[in-house]
């Protein structure tokens, strides 16, 4: 049989919360802090318009890149004037689609590490390569053009950015979009923007990367209805490109995903007239749960907490506990049954991520289980 001429490793993230699930199932009390997605429901106009797409028989293929009603009901909720809308099943085929449109072989993309775990494999699905950046907890995990710089050849062709970043919780103020903004123009890069946490942020606003109107030409801006309305299982993403790229984008579509799921299409419509009320009120669920589990950790010792300013997740330095975070996930999930998420999952050993995607107790519980195996 002819070999396997590349492997894609399987996400971390996803095999630590399936042994959790494992455990859980065998009976141990496990909390799963593993798992990036609201634990809330989806607003309820978003269902029953799930209900009535399918009693109403619509169950067949819709356009590649989206149907044009909800594509118009995108541009006017996120304000993006300029460009075309493109929807798919979440924000991760258009991330794909972004790359392989803008990226081939020899090419290279700049990655700001810690960073989301399929990042380096979309790039390299591309045929590019990924170029790691560190970001330094001295800048609150957020990368400078300095910090880019570094990592410049004259292979480079696009920057992919996530802000808020997941796994740290960054958030990146305007002036610091400002100065990265520049350096993409300065060195005629593509800027791969994947904004599916802009609805969570916790101290002071957000800004998106659509609002500096001079990188609009080279932007491929990615949004989702996963995070921002609970709903990621139904797989509903969007994003904004120059006319060219979407265009390009819409074909790769076409073949790799076929279209966006027609009901999932009508559920994201209706959410989205729904108004700011539902991720508001998310936002404020998020923002309370942060502030606990903040201060629940913030004393522990050996473990310092980091970023943590929007997304769902605390970013933990655990190299005083144990310099290998796999193992010390590993014991945590076995001694305490709490599931964290390794920082090597995200290109940064020496860390864990924490979702705080369960309730208040379940976390008030976790975080006495995290002190007791830290401090026993
Ligand atoms: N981008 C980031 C930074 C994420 O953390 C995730 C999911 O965890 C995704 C994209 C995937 O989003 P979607 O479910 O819309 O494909």
């Amino acid at each position: 049989m002819k070999p396997l001429s590349r492997i894609v490793p399987p996400s971390l993230t996803m095999s630590l919360d399936q042994e959790a699930k494992r455990l859980l199932a065998g009976g141990r009390d496990i909390i799963n802090l593993t798992a990036g997605q609201a634990d809330l429901p989806m607003p309820a106009e978003g269902k029953a318009a799930v209900r009535a797409a399918l009693e109403a028989d619509r169950t067949g293929y819709v356009p590649a890149a989206g149907s044009a009603d909800l594509k118009e009901a995108v541009r006017k909720k996120k304000g993006w004037t300029d460009g075309s809308i493109l929807i798919s099943a979440g924000a991760k085929p258009l991330l794909n689609a972004a790359a392989a449109c803008v990226l081939g072989a020899g090419d290279e993309a700049l990655l700001p590490v810690p960073c989301y775990t399929s990042y380096p494999e979309m790039i390299r699905l591309s045929g590019a390569v990924p170029v790691s950046v560190p970001c330094r907890p001295e800048n609150g995990f957020c990368v400078t053009p300095d910090d880019l710089s570094a990592g410049l050849t004259p292979r480079t062709k696009a920057l992919l950015l996530n802000h808020p970043t997941n796994p740290t919780g960054a958030v990146y103020a305007r002036d610091a979009l400002k100065g990265i903004v520049d350096f993409c123009i300065a060195h005629d890069l593509w800027l791969l923007a994947d904004e599916v946490y802009g609805a969570f942020v916790y101290d002071g606003g957000f800004t998106s990367l659509y609002d500096f109107p001079e990188i609009r030409d080279r932007l491929i801006l990615v949004d989702s209805a996963s995070k921002t309305y609970a709903m990621a299982g139904l797989r509903l993403g969007y994003a904004v490109a120059p006319d060219a790229a979407a265009q390009a984008m819409a074909g790769y579509l076409s073949h790799a995903i076929g279209c966006p799921c027609s009901l999932s299409e009508r559920a994201a419509l209706a959410v989205l007239s729904v108004g700011d009320p539902y991720p508001a009120a998310l936002r404020d669920v998020f923002h309370a749960r942060r502030d606990r589990m903040r201060a629940a950790l913030s004393d522990l010792p050996g473990v310092r907490v980091a970023g943590g300013d929007g997304a769902f997740y605390l970013w933990l330095d655990v190299t005083g506990i144990d310099p290998d975070d796999v193992r010390f996930c590993r014991r945590l999930l076995t001694e305490e049954g709490v599931a964290l998420t390794p920082g090597s999952a995200f290109l940064a050993p020496g860390f864990v991520r924490l979702a705080y995607t369960k309730d208040a107790s379940l976390l008030a519980e976790a975080a006495n289980r995290i002190r007791r195996f830290c401090t026993d």
